[in-house]
């Protein structure tokens, strides 16, 4: 079943330099229910800005973004974002961060309190609940703003390099925690990367981006199963 589909999205902007104002020329792409598809390619070829027309943050010169078919304008919550920077509220603890959406979305105080426990113990910030996001590492606040992304319970989440700030150590311990929760919740994810190691970890499917303006060079299934 398609969860997603890109057809001819081409996005342009006025003047990104003199002869080139487009940064997405007709992306085709189709994401099946379950897929974790990474989005490759070098800095400036477009992966940010689909990701954003994806989410329906930002809109499309033309072309069209469908979910489970029905064609989108705008954001949906079947759809979450991470972004690069998790952009916490340094007034709230990390229990209350992660539970903003809940509140604004008028989920009552016993379902939210479940929601936002079995979402921590989830991302691994159990005992860090109560601290706030300045005594956190980087690393940590990656895991909150993944929990604040999860804890909606969005069918599909999009990742914008979302660990490209960590130090490497604490970038291959969140792959391996992001394989992990894909598999136990059974998410659709689009994950944008410049970093190829990171791509063919972490990809059921790779769509490598060629830059200016931003095309679908090759798409490469991974050829194996994991553990
Ligand atoms: P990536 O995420 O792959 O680094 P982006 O999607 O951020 O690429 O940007 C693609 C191209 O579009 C780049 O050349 C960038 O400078 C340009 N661009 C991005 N946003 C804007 C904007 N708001 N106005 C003009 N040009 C933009
Ligand atoms: P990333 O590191 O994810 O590729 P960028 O550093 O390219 O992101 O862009 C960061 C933000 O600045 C994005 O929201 C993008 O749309 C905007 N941006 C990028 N290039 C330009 C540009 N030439 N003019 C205006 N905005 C831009």
């Amino acid at each position: 079943m398609p969860t997603i589909e890109l057809r001819h999205i081409t996005k342009e902007y006025e003047n990104i330099d003199e002869e080139q104002t487009y940064a997405l020329q007709d992306i085709n792409l189709t994401v099946r229910d379950g897929e974790f598809v990474c989005v490759l390619g070098p800095s400036g070829c477009g992966k940010s800005t689909l990701l954003e027309i994806t989410a329906g943050l930002l809109s499309q010169t033309s072309g069209e973004v469908l979910l489970d078919e029905v064609p989108q304008s705008g954001t949906s919550r079947e759809i979450g974002v991470v972004f690069q920077d998790s952009a916490l509220f340094p007034w709230r603890s990390i229990r209350r961060n992660i539970e903003f959406g809940l509140e604004i979305a008028g989920v009552s105080r016993d379902d939210r309190r479940d929601r936002v426990q079995k979402t921590i113990e989830l991302v691994g910030l159990a005992g860090f609940e109560d601290k706030y996001p300045h005594q956190l590492s980087g690393g940590m606040r990656q895991r909150a703003g993944l929990a604040r992304t999860l804890v909606a319970d969005p069918r599909v989440i999009l990742m914008d390099e979302p660990f490209s700030a960590v130090d490497h150590l604490t970038r291959l311990t969140l792959q391996d925690e992001m394989i992990r929760i894909w598999q136990k919740e059974k998410k659709t994810i689009f994950f944008i990367t410049h970093d190829v190691s990171e791509a063919v970890y972490l990809a059921t499917r790779i769509v490598l981006l060629s830059p200016r303006p931003g095309r679908i060079q090759q798409i490469f299934e991974v050829p194996f199963e994991r553990p």
